[in-house]
């Protein structure tokens, strides 16, 4: 794997141009690939650090799809591009996996933004000096290895879903509010709004049922435990 690229997947040429330019300033190296079939060979051979997806792209994959396909054979991080607002539950909805979203048009600073949070969060620095398994409720919040299970059998998870239920977790009887969430999880320097927080919260509720005591507290915002 390398740890400096970046594999760009998107068929506007201006855009991945101002995108590479960007990162290039911030020291990373820059694949671009002008569609999904590009897209997932670039991955293949370059094994990048982070891909960065446009939703919208030619022929018969777009980035919902080439998102779907790698996320069958890799963890590797995932911002997705999108044009409207309306995608923005589908990408986040659709258990594809993505790690975050920016929506177009986007200030180049706030996708570098982006990209330094996610890094951040998948650095995989060790955790030893904690307990590497939490309890909320019948689940099990697996730290080492970023697993949830229930019944013994293992759930699932999209990335910030598990970041999610590790922030909750470890903040256990808590009430929190969304914006507390967004900062915890998303990371203080994250843009987006707290709708995220609640589609990633259905999420985790739907695939996890009724062993997680994830609690709605009207006003505020929502209490593990
Ligand atoms: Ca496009």
């Amino acid at each position: 794997m390398s740890d400096a690229t970046i594999v760009v997947v998107e068929d506007d040429r201006n855009i991945a141009d101002l995108v590479e330019l960007y990162l290039r300033q911030e020291g990373f190296r820059v694949v671009q690939a002008a569609s999904g079939e590009q897209g997932i060979e670039a991955v293949r051979n370059q094994r990048p650090r982070m891909v960065i997806l446009d939703v919208g792209l030619p022929g018969g994959m777009d980035g919902l799809e080439v998102c779907r396909r790698l996320r069958a054979g890799t963890d590797v991080p995932i911002l997705m591009l999108t044009a409207r607002d309306g995608e923005i539950d589908r990408v986040l909805g659709l258990e594809l996996g993505a790690d975050d979203y920016v929506t177009k048009p986007f200030a180049p600073r706030e996708l570098i933004a982006r990209v330094k949070a996610i890094l951040r969060r998948t650095d995989g620095s060790p955790r030893d000096a904690e307990a590497d398994v939490l309890l909320a409720g019948d689940v099990e919040v697996d730290l080492k290895r970023r697993e949830a299970r229930r019944g013994g059998e293992v759930v699932p998870l999209a990335t910030r879903e598990f970041d999610l239920l590790r922030f909750l977790t470890e903040n256990l009887g808590l009430a929190l509010t969304r914006q507390q969430l967004l900062d915890g999880v998303w990371g203080a320097g994250w843009y987006g709004d707290e709708r995220t927080v609640d589609v990633h919260v259905r999420q985790l509720r739907k695939k996890l049922g009724d062993g997680l005591p994830l609690a709605t507290v009207w006003g505020v915002g929502y209490r593990l435990g």
